[in-house]
This record gives structure tokens, C-alpha cells and sequence, in this order.
């Protein structure tokens, strides 16, 4: 797949290329790990927060829920919002929530995500809280005895914080990697072919050392060809980072002893080494490089690129690995959309029309009534037309909420995230292969709405 680019990105600038590592070096099989973290949470609400017992044990349809939504809180919805914050689509539990009630709710409302009425599932990991959640607002309504929504949300999302940070979810993935991780020679052969154009590597992750050395052992260790670890690979690794917070605030580094895991404090430069914690500042001074000559490379929108982008003008990349399917579906719907982008411009070219004889009736120069008629009546039928392209369209992508970076006819939250942030963007690292470690990458030439004239 090819490498999207937002602004350019000249490779041969970039001295240090610094990655995430879950879902962006090390991938997983996201249906199959958040169907996991999706039963545990529900198991843990029933047993913990005295939920009903049903919900240990519901059904998970990973299509309910994608990343880029946004939960509302207080009303129990989930939101497709466009990119100026507006909501585009809503669920209230499992069932879509009526155009109408949707705009009456909202039609003051643009979204702010400081709002912490609102909380945006920014990552793969999140997916398994937006299903639960809506699962059990739809309980809720249905007559079961639980509290209301905010709390469901708080507690939903705490859940499955709790699966991941109590050792439960990632002891199971480490019983099973073959289950959940997808393991990609390219991934070695890309670092090591930086190396030898003479790149810095470095690694910050939110995961422990423990499972940041268990999951790169079995992910990139097979596969090295000049190398025996990728402890030789990387320069730098930093384990549970804390992002964004990592970006955000000053925090002490700890030396990690990679053999034993055993912390010590630290002081001095951390210009390599694999520590814990940490705050980007003191990083990039001992590093001695400038913020445009280091390279991010994450899945998380906010804590992998838009606090990036804010705090310290590194350079960023997006891995979106639901680009993926979302461009198969592209390609699979391209002639329906040349469909309706025909029948768009024939309409056009009514209403065109209509505005013309609208205006000479209204000078008073003619009235030819019945010609006007037919022409709204030509316009209705290529409406309806359309109308049922758009069913046929939208049958290609998820069955929910569509597509990924879209919402409707403009941009999704999303998408304009990306746009805004991610000076390149991708389905996986993998991608990154086909192109030299001196590549430039350069936008298109981007179009305003008067240029397309
Ligand atoms: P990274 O993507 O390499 O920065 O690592 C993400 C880490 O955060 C993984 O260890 C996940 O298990 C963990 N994680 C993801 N979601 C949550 C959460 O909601 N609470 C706590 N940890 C999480
Ligand atoms: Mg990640």
C-alpha cells in the first residue's frame, strides 16, 4: 500500500525515527484481542461493580463501534462527527438514532473534546468500550437495573482500563501471540535498512518493559538478518511513557537493566539505553537534534500524533490500519460513486437551469411554468437515483457508521485530525518498505472550492 502525505517529508532530513510499538511496530489481530478485552471488561463489571450477569457475557460485533467516534456521556449516544465538530450520525444504545432527534439534541452543539462529557475512542484499544458501552445503554433502556449513562460510560471505561493494566488481558496474549499478534518480516527488514542508512531508532510505549520485551521477542527476533535482537536495533526504548503525557510534563526517567527489568534511577544523558518514563524535553536535548530531524511514527490520533504535533514539532505518521480495508471498499465502490458523481453534475446542470428561468420569471421577462415544472421533476427523479446509489454505496462499508474518514459528504472528526496532524499517514509500517530511507514524500496539490471550476 502506499504512503499518504499531508505536508512533505524529506526522509534525508530525518536523523531519528522514534515508533510506538502496539498496533504500529507489532501488530495485532484487533476483532480477535478487543473481542478479548470486551468479554474480560464485561466479566469484570458483573463481578466487581455488581452489574447484571448478563453482561459477562454479550455477544461482541466489533462493527459497532470504530475509531474516530466520539461517546456522548450524558445522553448514552455514540457520534460520527464531522470535522468541524459537528454530529453527523448518532446510536443510542444499538439503535440509530432518528435524523431529526439527532439534529434537535445537537443543532447547538459543536463537540469540543476538552468537554469531559465527551470521550473519543482514539485507538484500536478503544473499540471494545464503545461496543460495551452502547451494549449497555441498550440494557439499561431495555429494563435492566443499572445506573445511568454517564456512569455506564465511566464504568465501561474503566473496565476495560482495568483488563489492560491488571495483567489479566495481556497474560492471555502472551499464552497465545500466535492468536493475536501478526507478525511481519518487513517490520525487521525496514528497521535494518534504516540502520544501515544510518538512522537513529527509538521506541516509546504506554506497555510495561516486561511486555514491551516479550511482544518484540516473538514479533522482531525471528526475523533479523545482520542483527541477533532488537535490542541491538533500537538506540533508545522507553517503556510505559505515559503518553501524551510523555509530551506534555516534566517526569523522571528510570534505567531499565534489560536482562533482569530491574529500575534504578537515573541521571545523565538518555541518549540511549531502554528506560521507564520520562518526559520528551531532556530527550531531544541529549539527543542534541532538532525537532524537524526526528520522525513519529503511531496509531493513537492524540497521544501518538496530535500531542506530538502540539508540544514539540517533531514530525509525525499515522498507522490507520482500517485504511486498509476502507481503500479495498474505495476500489470495490469506484463505479457506483462514478455513478452518482454523474448524475451530481446532470442535476447541477437542472438546477443551473432552474436558477436561470427562476430569475427571468422574477424579472418578469417569461414565465414558461410547465418547462419549470418538469425541470423540478427531472430533479427529483435524479435525487431519488442517487438516493439509491447511496444505499448500494454504503452497503461496502461498515454497516453502522460507513466509512472511516467520512462523514456523509464531508470530512469525519477523524479525518480532519489526520489532516491536521499527521504530516504522513499509512495502513501499517510495512508500508514504508517500497520507499527509500531518502525518499521525499510530497503532497498533492490540493484544491479549494473555487479550483474546481
Ligand atoms: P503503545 O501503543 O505502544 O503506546 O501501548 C499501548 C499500551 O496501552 C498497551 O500496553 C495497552 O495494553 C495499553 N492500553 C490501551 N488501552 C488502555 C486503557 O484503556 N487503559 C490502560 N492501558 C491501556
Ligand atoms: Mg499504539
Amino acid at each position: 500500500m502506499p504512503v499518504f502525505v499531508n505536508r512533505s517529508l524529506n526522509l534525508k532530513k530525518i536523523a531519528l525515527i522514534g515508533f510506538d510499538m502496539d498496533y504500529t511496530l507489532v501488530r495485532y489481530d484487533a476483532d480477535a484481542f478487543e473481542a478479548l478485552a470486551h468479554a474480560m471488561a464485561g466479566r469484570a463489571l458483573a463481578r466487581d461493580y455488581g452489574y447484571p450477569e448478563e453482561v459477562a457475557g454479550l455477544p461482541f460485533d466489533p462493527r459497532r463501534a470504530m475509531v474516530g467516534l466520539v461517546i456522548d456521556k450524558r445522553n448514552g449516544n455514540l457520534l460520527k462527527l464531522s470535522r468541524y465538530g459537528k454530529v453527523k450520525a448518532a446510536y443510542h444504545g444499538l439503535e440509530p438514532v432518528d435524523f431529526r432527534v439527532t439534529h434537535e439534541t445537537y443543532q447547538n452543539v459543536a463537540v469540543e473534546l476538552s468537554d469531559p462529557s465527551f470521550a473519543p475512542l482514539d485507538t484500536l484499544f478503544a473499540i471494545s468500550t464503545g461496543v460495551l458501552f452502547s451494549q449497555l445503554v441498550a440494557l439499561k433502556d431495555g429494563g435492566a437495573a443499572l445506573p445511568d449513562y454517564a456512569t455506564l460510560a465511566h464504568d465501561a471505561i474503566e473496565a476495560v482500563d482495568l483488563v489492560h493494566r491488571n495483567g489479566e488481558l495481556k497474560s492471555v496474549i502472551r499464552a497465545d501471540m500466535g492468536r493475536y499478534v501478526i507478525r511481519d518480516p518487513l517490520v525487521p527488514a525496514l528497521l535494518e535498512r534504516y540502520k544501515d542508512y544510518g538512522k537513529k531508532l527509538m521506541i516509546i510505549t504506554n506497555s510495561d518493559y516486561e511486555y514491551t520485551k516479550a511482544l518484540l521477542d516473538y514479533a522482531l527476533d525471528p526475523y533479523w538478518k545482520a542483527h541477533r535482537s532488537w535490542r541491538e536495533v533500537f538506540d533508545l526504548v522507553i517503556t510505559f511513557a505515559d503518553k501524551p503525557r510523555f509530551f506534555e510534563r516534566p517526569s523522571r526517567f528510570l534505567r531499565i537493566e534489560p536482562e533482569t527489568g530491574l529500575m534504578s534511577n537515573h541521571e545523565g544523558s538518555v541518549a540511549t539505553g531502554i528506560y521507564q518514563g520520562g518526559w520528551f524535553k531532556p530527550l531531544q536535548r541529549d539527543l542534541g537534534l532538532d525537532g524537524r530531524e526526528i520522525l513519529y511514527i503511531g496509531d493513537h490520533i492524540y497521544g501518538d500524533v496530535v500531542s506530538i504535533k502540539k508540544r514539540c514539532d517533531w514530525r509525525t505518521a499515522l498507522v490507520l490500519s482500517d485504511l486498509e480495508h476502507e481503500l479495498e471498499s474505495l476500489r470495490a465502490s469506484k463505479d457506483i460513486q462514478a455513478r452518482i458523481d454523474a448524475l451530481m453534475e446532470k442535476k447541477e446542470a437542472v438546477e443551473a437551469e432552474i436558477n436561470r428561468m427562476d430569475l427571468e420569471r422574477y424579472e418578469g421577462r417569461r414565465t414558461d411554468r410547465a418547462a419549470l415544472d418538469r425541470l423540478f421533476e427531472d430533479a427529483d427523479r435524479m435525487n431519488q437515483e442517487i438516493s439509491e446509489l447511496l444505499t448500494e454505496l454504503r452497503a461496502h462499508f461498515n454497516p453502522y457508521w460507513g466509512e472511516v474518514l467520512r462523514s456523509g459528504h464531508e470530512e469525519s472528526r477523524y479525518a480532519g485530525q489526520i489532516d491536521d496532524y499527521a504530516c504522513i499517514y499509512m495502513t501499517k509500517v510495512a508500508d514504508l518498505y517500497e520507499y527509500s530511507p531518502k525518499n521525499f514524500f510530497r503532497p498533492r496539490r490540493r484544491l479549494m472550492a473555487h479550483e474546481f471550476l
